[in-house]
């Protein structure tokens, strides 16, 4: 079962109030600041997260595998069940109203993703600015 057509034939089925592709966008933005809000809380309040926030320093002339094996100053490797569940809840709510949108403009979320993985394997590595 290919499980984004399966969600995004869900979010169809389920999503019956502002439909409206601004609506979907603002809940995006709003679940989006949930994440956040969730992660934040498991590194300041459970303390089961550590989140990086130091500049860290690029060495010159490295290549992209010397780059992706940096250090992030993150160690999210030791999550409780509780952050873990929330954090999952989370994207998944992200999820939902990405397949709500591709619905709204009438896109197929299956072929977004394969264009989106073609992209990749054809850019290689990236940086995120
Ligand atoms: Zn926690």
């Amino acid at each position: 079962m290919n499980k984004l057509l399966d969600l995004q034939q869900k979010a169809d089925e389920y999503l019956v109030v502002n439909p409206a592709a601004l609506q979907i966008l603002l809940q995006m933005q709003i679940n989006c600041l949930r994440l956040q809000q969730s992660l934040l809380a498991a590194a300041n309040t459970c303390g089961c997260a550590k989140l990086g926030t130091d500049k860290l320093p690029l060495p010159e002339n490295a290549d992209w595998k010397q780059l992706k094996a940096l250090p992030t100053g993150d160690d999210l490797t030791k999550l409780c069940p509780n952050c873990r569940l929330e954090l999952q809840e989370r994207l998944g709510a992200l999820l939902f109203y990405a397949a709500a949108l591709a619905n709204t403009l009438n896109f197929d979320l299956t072929e977004i993703c394969d264009r989106e993985i073609d992209k990749l394997d054809l850019l290689g590595y990236f940086m995120m600015q």
